[in-house]
């Protein structure tokens, strides 16, 4: 059974915008202009939201320059 979830670390970001375009649905601008990710799960820097189906997840963390956004499936790590 799929055990998916997202996991972005905010204190890397740049604010480059590439998951925001490849994946509107779960990344968004938050106000203090740093990429977040919607209704995530967030301690301090790190946000963790889990995932029905891996959508364009793993092409946003695929895109992200500074590799703070990691997809798993349980223990394995998909991007
Ligand atoms: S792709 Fe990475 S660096 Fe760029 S806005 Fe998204 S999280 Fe930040």
């Amino acid at each position: 059974m799929a055990d998916y979830r997202v996991e972005m670390d905010r204190g890397m970001c740049i604010s480059c915008g590439n998951c925001i375009e490849t994946c509107p649905d779960i990344w968004e601008f938050a106000d203090d202009g740093i990429s977040s990710i919607k209704d995530a799960d967030t301690q301090g820097d790190l946000q963790v939201k889990v995932l029905d189906d891996l959508g364009c997840s793993v092409d946003a963390a695929e895109r992200c320059p500074v590799l703070c956004i990691h997809v798993f499936d349980g223990e394995q790590e998909l991007a």
